[in-house]
């Protein structure tokens, strides 16, 4: 990805900012470093990576780079096991986010009329937050409901008639399955959801939109870098803009760390140009994706653009020799007629041999033994080795309102 002249100055001298704070975490991080001697955009590519791991030894407070009393708020990562990240923000830092998160609600076409239903949690984690601050900050009406209690979600969406939903795609996913079981799709006025935190695929991005009747959007961001909100897509396309005022974006060969080339699927590497309480310098998402090329339709071309993410370096699996990514699997079902889009991978080590077992939700019209062998069959010449498929009726898999984990890997 291009730097402009712009970002390299606010790069370069926020680098000298960074590395003069005492004891500060980039000081020790990049001890040796000479910054004066960064002079274009190649010399700051040399520049290690910071990664989760550095963020995790620093906690609680390591990562700040202004003292104590500037922090307004900490924002914290849900690390899956062990010690969390702790993220802090300044006045300013609070700001800018919902000044980004505002920006993404304009992209996405709502207005002040609109009523917003935020169900991202609120707390250590960023998602409700965000999507709330970004909404008053617009001037829209936030509903800040929280996950959870589908009677009560149902309730309030038809008495307040919220316009706007604001999800994870499988709870998205599941309070459309949920409306049309109660045959009250006629009485829910929704016409924009806004799907953040969570990959997800072509087939359940059609069903939430048909079943919601709405026009879908794709938010993206992370805790450590302010949280969902640093980009979102545009009405033009399905390609998502990032904030190039407020984030550089790079992306990188996840195995050699060196750039690809725009266009290239690679990893999500970003860079903060204007966070005060925990800078980030070439921080590694290890979110796929790829620059998308080329001019966008709505004529925002100063906010380069990336495909909808395609995984995580960490959900690779290898099984019998072969590298594979969910992103593959989705195209699997996408591909096969009566297999709806939640599937579950089960990946075991028996006898000395690797045994996967694929869970698939099919259609009620389907014959589950065809769909054995078809979803078999294109799995093999898709990703290159047959898993027992076992197809399953729809919602027999469980859905989550935060993240849904759908590789069991039981091997380790
Ligand atoms: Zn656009």
């Amino acid at each position: 990805m291009h730097m402009t002249e712009e970002q390299f100055d606010i790069i370069k001298a926020q680098l000298k900012k960074l590395v003069a704070i005492p004891d500060g975490f980039y000081a020790k991080k990049f001890a040796g470093i000479d910054i004066d001697a960064i002079k274009d955009q190649s010399d700051f590519e040399k520049l290690p990576f910071t990664d989760k791991g550095d963020l995790r030894e620093a906690y609680p407070l390591g990562i700040a780079a202004v003292p104590p009393e500037q922090i307004v708020r900490i924002h914290s990562s849900s690390g899956t096991t062990g010690t969390p990240v702790i993220i802090p923000y300044t006045k300013k830092d609070v700001e800018d986010w919902a000044i980004q998160f505002a920006r993404c609600y304009e992209y996405a076409g709502v207005t002040k009329e609109d009523r917003v239903h935020i169900t991202p949690g609120y707390g250590l984690w960023t998602a409700g937050i965000g999507f709330q601050l970004g909404c008053e900050l617009l001037g829209a009406m936030a509903i800040p409901m929280g996950p959870g209690n589908t009677d009560k979600q149902l309730k309030m969406m038809m008495d307040l008639e919220s316009t706007v939903l604001c999800a994870t795609s499988s709870y998205a996913l599941r309070l459309a399955e949920e409306i049309a079981k109660r045959g009250i799709g006629d009485q829910i006025k929704l016409r924009k959801g806004i799907i953040g935190s969570e990959r997800w695929g072509e087939k359940m991005r059609r069903r939430i939109a048909n079943e919601l009747g709405v026009e879908l959007y794709d938010i993206y961001g992370l805790t450590e870098v302010y949280g969902p909100g640093i980009g979102i897509n545009c009405q033009a396309d399905s390609a998502v803009h990032i904030w190039s005022d407020y984030v550089y974006l790079e992306i990188i060969d996840p195995v050699t760390g060196e750039p690809v080339s725009d266009g290239e699927p690679g990893e999500i590497v970003l860079t903060t140009l204007q966070k005060e309480g925990a800078p980030l310098i070439r921080f590694r998402t290890h979110d796929l994706s790829r620059i998308v090329p080329g001019d966008c339709a709505c004529g925002h071309n100063e906010h380069p653009r990336i495909d909808i993410i395609t995984g995580r370096t960490d959900d690779m699996v290898k099984v019998h020799g072969v590298n594979m990514f969910p992103a593959q699997i989705e195209e699997v079902i996408a591909a096969v007629d009566g297999a709806s889009s939640e599937y579950q991978m089960m990946i075991d080590h028996l006898n000395g041999k690797d045994i996967a077992t694929l869970f698939v939700e099919v259609e009620p019209s389907a014959n589950k033994y065809n769909m054995e062998e078809t979803i078999a069959t294109e799995f093999k010449n898709r990703i290159g080795f047959t898993p027992q498929v076992k197809p399953v009726d729809i919602e027999d898999l469980p859905r989550s309102e935060k993240k849904t984990t759908r590789i069991f890997d039981n091997r380790y």
